[in-house]
Order: structure tokens, then C-alpha cells, then sequence
């Protein structure tokens, strides 16, 4: 339901690509806030977000954009996120609530909370949720709509600010989740790091074998290697910070896969077919069980909305906002 009061009085967002951009509509289609002030690294970006026409205000400094703002979102990479802070730390109004959308979580809160006075609420999150592009034009008000997105409060954080900005990201059409940084970063190495680190890898053993495959990769990619490999076109800025944040939970992660991918490479070997099987069979089911537990449907990609892919009907919130 668009709401009658919006929930703050003015959003900041510090970068406007894919999530800053979609957080930026999604808020505009409910009423979530009253104004919107936006600023981005270049110039360019700063450009095309007062085009089309994403923000009330487009400015210039991230010093700027926190001038007075109840709500701060650092929509940007991991990596960067230490730096953005320390520079608006000084500026933030007294009762801001400062958040991200950083898929790491550890390194996040690290990096930013040494930076944040005492006078504002820090209260990270993840919105688990998205595609393979990048920048403003890339984002959609839909895209929030059943995701998770996961909250990693400090401990000690007033829970006021943290239900504020749960309701926020309700309103966008998110289930929220709490845990802890350290939680959210395990959880999301083997759910979402791993298989990024296997795309990428995947797609560049085909591309070494191009020679052997006589090109074939490319002629074939319209089967399982191209829907397998689709997340390989992600940000490589994103995805570097991601591993270089996440490492220990990767590494943790991928040892624990190697050992995994042993144990089919030995079956294969030793044309073990009912180990093969047994294995197949096990890994369909628990893929199938996947489905249910996802409100977002049974397509490839769980049925995420996606820009190239003709738009769902919107659910009711969103409906009843054009009624
Ligand atoms: P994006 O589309 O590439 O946009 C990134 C934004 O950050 C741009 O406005 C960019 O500004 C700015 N930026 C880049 N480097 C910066 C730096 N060093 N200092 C200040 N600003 C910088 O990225 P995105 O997909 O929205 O991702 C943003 C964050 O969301 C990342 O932390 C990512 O981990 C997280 N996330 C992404 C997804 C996903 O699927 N994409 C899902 C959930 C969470 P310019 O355009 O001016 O360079």
C-alpha cells in the first residue's frame, strides 16, 4: 500500500547504479520519503540520474548529499564504503540513520562504524536482490519485491531506528531478516559469492578451450552454459571488493566445494554410475525444495524481476499506487 506518511523526511543515497537507482523508484512509488537527494562518483552518473529524473536533487559532494538527510544509504561498492564514511562522518544530522546495501557485511561495518558519531543510528544492510547490470538506467521499482533483505545491527543499536528502517525496506516490498555480520558473510559466501567465483572461472576454462571446442562455446551457449554463466557479466569492481571483503568465508566455502567436487570427480573416474545417480537424485530433490521456500516463483533465476525480461503484473501494493 503507497504510503499516506512517508517514513523519512529526506534520503540520501551516495551512488545511484543498480540498487541507489531502484531504492530511488521503489521509494518514489510508495511515498517512503519526501525527498530524495542524490550524488555518484562522476559526473556522468550524476548526469544521467537528474535525467532521468531519479532524485529532487542531484548534487555534487557526498558532503552535500547528508546536509540535513534523516536517512543516509551508501549504495556503492564494499570497498569504498570505509572512505565514504569517514568523509560524511562530520556532516551527518544528529538522528540520522546511516545505512548501505553492501553484500558483505563484516568488512562493511569495519570499515564505516569507526567513522559515524555517536549521535546517528548505523544500521547496515543487504538487500539480497538483483542482476547483472550496473548503473542507473539498470534499476526498477520492482526489484526489492520479495527479496530478503538482511540487517546487521550493531549490538547496542537503538531498535527504533532498526524498525524505521525494516519498515523501509518493507514498504519496497522486502522480507527482513537480522543477523549478525559474521552470519549474513558465511551465509552469503556459499549462497552467492561461490557461485559468482564458479561462473567467472567457468566461463573462462570454455574461452581457454575455445581452440579444442573449435568455438563451439559460443554456438552451444544457448543451453545450460549460458544460464549457468549469466552472473558472470556482473560488476568486476563489485565482485573484486566482494572476494577481497569476504575472504575468509570464501575460502572456508570453496575448500568445502573442492572436497564436494572430489567426490563426483572420483565417481566419474571410476564409472561409479550409481554413486553418480545417488548423488543426482539427492541435489535434484534438495534444488526442487528450493522453489517452495522462494515466493518469487520457479524460473531459472527463482523468477527475480529482470529488465530484459518482459515485466510481471505488479502486486497489489504497487497496484493499487496506479488505481
Ligand atoms: P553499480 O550499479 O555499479 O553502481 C555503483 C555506484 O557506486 C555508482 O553510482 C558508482 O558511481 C558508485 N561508486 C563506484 N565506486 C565508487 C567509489 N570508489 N566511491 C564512491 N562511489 C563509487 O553497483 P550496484 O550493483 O548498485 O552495487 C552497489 C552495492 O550494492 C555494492 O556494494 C554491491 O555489493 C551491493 N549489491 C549489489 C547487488 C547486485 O546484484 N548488483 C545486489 C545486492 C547488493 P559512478 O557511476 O559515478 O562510478
Amino acid at each position: 500500500m503507497r504510503l499516506q506518511q512517508p517514513i523519512f523526511e529526506r534520503m540520501a543515497l551516495i551512488g545511484v547504479g543498480l540498487i541507489g537507482s531502484s531504492i530511488a523508484r521503489a521509494a518514489r512509488a510508495q511515498n517512503a520519503v519526501r525527498s530524495i537527494v542524490a550524488t555518484a562518483r562522476s559526473p556522468e552518473t550524476r548526469r544521467r540520474v537528474a535525467e532521468l529524473g531519479l532524485a529532487d536533487q542531484v548534487v555534487e559532494t557526498n558532503v552535500a548529499a547528508v546536509d540535513g538527510a534523516d536517512l543516509v544509504i551508501a549504495c556503492i561498492p564494499v570497498g569504498a564504503c570505509g572512505a565514504v564514511a569517514k568523509e560524511i562522518g562530520p556532516h551527518l544530522a544528529t538522528g540520522a540513520i546511516v545505512s548501505d546495501v553492501g553484500s558483505v557485511k563484516g568488512s562493511v561495518v569495519r570499515d564505516m562504524a569507526p567513522h559515524l558519531p555517536a549521535n546517528v543510528h548505523f544500521v547496515p544492510s543487504h538487500p539480497v536482490a538483483g542482476t547483472e547490470h550496473s548503473g542507473p538506467d539498470a534499476g526498477f521499482a520492482e526489484l526489492f519485491i520479495d527479496c530478503i533483505c538482511i540487517l546487521t545491527p550493531p549490538a547496542g543499536t537503538d531498535a527504533g531506528a532498526v524498525e524505521r528502517l525494516t519498515t523501509l525496506w518493507q514498504t519496497l516490498g522486502a522480507q527482513v531478516e537480522t543477523m549478525s555480520p559474521d552470519h549474513h558473510d558465511l551465509v552469503l559466501a556459499v549462497t552467492s559469492h561461490l557461485p559468482h567465483l564458479i561462473a567467472y572461472t567457468i566461463v573462462g576454462t570454455a574461452y581457454d578451450l575455445r581452440e579444442v571446442t573449435r568455438s563451439e562455446v559460443l554456438k552451444f551457449s544457448a543451453g545450460g552454459f549460458r544460464d549457468f554463466t549469466r552472473i558472470a557479466a556482473s560488476d568486476p569492481t563489485m565482485w573484486r571488493d566482494i572476494f577481497l571483503a569476504n575472504k575468509d568465508a570464501v575460502l572456508e566455502m570453496l575448500g568445502t566445494f573442492t572436497e564436494d567436487l572430489s567426490t563426483v570427480t572420483r565417481a566419474i573416474r571410476r564409472g561409479d554410475g550409481d554413486t553418480l545417480f545417488d548423488i543426482f537424485t539427492q541435489r535434484r530433490a534438495i534444488r526442487r525444495s528450493i522453489v517452495p521456500l522462494q515466493s518469487n516463483g520457479a524460473a531459472a533465476n527463482f523468477g527475480r524481476p529482470h529488465p530484459e525480461a518482459p515485466k510481471p503484473p505488479l502486486p497489489r501494493p504497487y497496484a493499487s499506487d496506479q488505481e
